[in-house]
C-alpha cells in the first residue's frame, strides 16, 4: 500500500489551496479527487473575495491576511488567475427599507458606502433604474474560480505532490487511529487524512459516527458562453436571507432533519446576481436550497427560468444570454465560518471544510494549518475553537 504523510480528500478550492500548503512544508502528499473533469462548488463559484466581512480579530486578521495573499497568489503559483480589484453592490430593491438593509451590514470590520440609485447605476450602468433603489458598495478582490484551483494543483505538482482521480469509498482504522483511506481501486496509508471535499465531507464523517456540524445546500446558476456585453462590478442583492436560512436550518432542534435525508425542500432562496470573467462570459445566480438529500433531483427548466425571472427585473441584458444551467453543493457550518482542525476523537484525522466566504479564508487559513500539522502548533489555529461534535 502506497504511504504519504498526508492524503487530502477533495481537490475543490479548499483541498488543492491546503495541499499546495502542506507540500511546501516538505510533506509527501497525496491528493484525492473523484472528478477527473470539476463538477463542484468551486467551478460553478463567482470566485469573490469578501476580504470585508471580518467580524471579530480572528476573521478580520484572516481577511487582512486572505486579500494581501490573492494579490500576490498569481506570481508565487506562477499561473494567472485573473485576480482583480473591483466594486462588489448590494442592490436595494425599491420596496426594502434602506436603514433596515444597511445596518444588517453594519457588523462587518469594513462598512459598506450606501450609494443612491444615480451613483450605483453610474457605477453599473447594466443595472435597470426602475428595479432598485440604491445599492451598499464594498471592495472585493476577485477571482477566475477554476484557473485558481488549476494553479494551486500546479504548483502543488511542482513542488513533488502527487493527484489521483479516485473516488473515497471509507478511511481506514486501527483502534481510535485513522491509518488511511480506501478508494474504488487501491487503499493508501498516511499518518493525517484531511476531509475537504465540500459538501460529501458531512457522508465522510458520518461513515465514522462523527457528526461535526458541517452541513450544505443546492446552489443553481448559470454559466454563459463570452459575449461583449461589460459588466464592471460584482452583483447581488442586499439580503442576508441565504445566511439566515443556514441558520435555521442547523439549529439544534433541526439538526433532526440532517440524520434522515429527504428531498423536501426546507428552505428557498433566490439572488439575481451575476460576475463576469475576463473572456467575457458570465456566472449568473443563484438559487440556493436546503435539501438534506444530497441527490436531491431539481427541475432543470423550473429552475432556470427563476433565475432568468429574477435576473430580468435587475440586470435585463444578461437574463436571456445563452448559457448552461448547473447544479451543485455548497458545504458550510454552524457558528464557525469554517471547520478546521484535528478531529480530537480520531487520531489522524482532520477536517478542512464547511467555509463561508472560502475565497478569502481559505488561503491564509491553508497555510496556517500545514504549518500546524508540521510543528504541532501554531498561533491562529491554536486560537480556533475545538470542532464541536453534535450530540
Ligand atoms: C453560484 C455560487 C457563487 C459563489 N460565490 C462565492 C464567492 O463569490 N466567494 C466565495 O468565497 N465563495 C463563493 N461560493 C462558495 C464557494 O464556491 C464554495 O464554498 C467553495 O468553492 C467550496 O470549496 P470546497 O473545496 O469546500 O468544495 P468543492 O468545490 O465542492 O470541492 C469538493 C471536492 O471534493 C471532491 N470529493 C467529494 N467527495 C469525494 C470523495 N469521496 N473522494 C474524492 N473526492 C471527493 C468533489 O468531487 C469536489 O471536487 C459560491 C458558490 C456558488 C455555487
Amino acid at each position: 500500500m502506497d504511504n504519504y504523510d498526508v492524503v487530502v480528500i477533495g481537490g475543490g478550492l479548499t483541498g488543492s489551496a491546503l495541499s499546495y500548503e502542506l507540500a511546501k512544508q516538505d510533506l509527501r502528499v497525496l491528493l484525492l479527487e473523484k472528478d477527473r473533469i470539476s463538477d463542484n462548488a468551486t467551478i460553478y463559484s463567482y470566485g469573490g473575495i469578501a476580504y470585508w466581512c471580518g467580524s471579530d480579530d480572528l476573521t478580520i486578521q484572516l481577511c487582512n491576511e486572505g486579500i494581501n495573499i490573492h494579490r500576490n497568489l498569481s506570481a508565487e503559483l506562477e499561473a494567472d488567475n485573473q485576480f482583480q480589484e473591483l466594486n462588489l453592490l448590494f442592490t436595494i430593491a425599491p420596496n426594502q427599507d434602506i436603514k433596515e438593509v444597511e445596518s444588517a451590514y453594519q457588523q462587518f470590520h469594513i462598512k459598506p458606502q450606501l450609494l443612491d440609485l444615480e451613483t450605483t447605476v453610474a457605477l453599473e450602468p447594466l443595472l435597470n433604474k426602475n428595479a432598485i433603489a440604491g445599492s451598499l458598495r464594498f471592495p472585493q478582490g476577485h477571482v477566475n474560480p477554476e484557473k485558481t484551483v488549476l494553479a494551486y494543483q500546479q504548483a502543488f505538482l511542482k513542488l513533488g505532490g502527487k493527484i489521483i482521480y479516485e473516488k473515497v469509498i471509507g478511511l481506514l482504522k486501527k483502534d481510535h487511529k485513522i491509518t488511511g483511506i480506501k478508494t474504488t481501486k487501491n487503499s493508501y496509508s498516511a499518518e493525517q487524512v484531511i476531509i475537504s471535499a465540500g459538501a460529501d465531507s458531512r457522508s465522510l464523517l458520518q461513515q465514522l459516527n462523527l457528526n461535526l456540524p458541517v452541513y450544505f445546500s443546492h446552489a443553481q446558476l448559470i454559466k454563459t458562453k463570452p459575449t461583449d456585453i461589460k459588466l464592471k462590478t460584482l452583483i447581488m442583492p442586499a439580503t442576508t436571507k441565504r445566511l439566515d436560512i443556514e441558520k435555521q436550518v442547523t439549529q439544534m432542534e433541526k439538526t433532526s432533519l440532517w440524520e434522515k435525508p429527504n428531498d423536501e425542500i426546507q428552505a428557498d432562496v433566490v439572488e439575481a446576481g451575476a460576475i463576469q470573467f475576463a473572456d467575457g462570459s458570465f456566472c449568473l445566480g443563484q438559487i440556493s436550497q436546503i435539501i438534506t438529500d444530497i441527490n436531491a433531483q431539481i427541475e432543470k427548466q423550473v429552475s432556470e427560468n427563476r433565475i432568468r425571472e429574477a435576473l430580468d427585473k435587475v440586470l435585463p441584458s444578461l437574463a436571456s444570454l445563452e448559457g448552461q444551467w448547473h447544479n451543485c453543493q455548497v458545504a458550510f457550518s454552524q457558528g464557525m465560518p469554517f471547520q478546521v482542525g484535528k478531529i480530537k476523537q480520531l487520531e489522524g484525522l482532520s477536517m478542512f471544510s464547511g467555509f463561508t466566504s472560502p475565497f478569502v479564508f481559505v488561503p491564509p487559513l491553508a497555510k496556517y494549518f500545514a504549518e500546524y500539522l508540521t510543528d504541532g502548533k501554531n498561533d491562529i489555529i491554536d486560537r480556533l475553537p475545538d470542532l464541536t461534535k453534535l450530540s
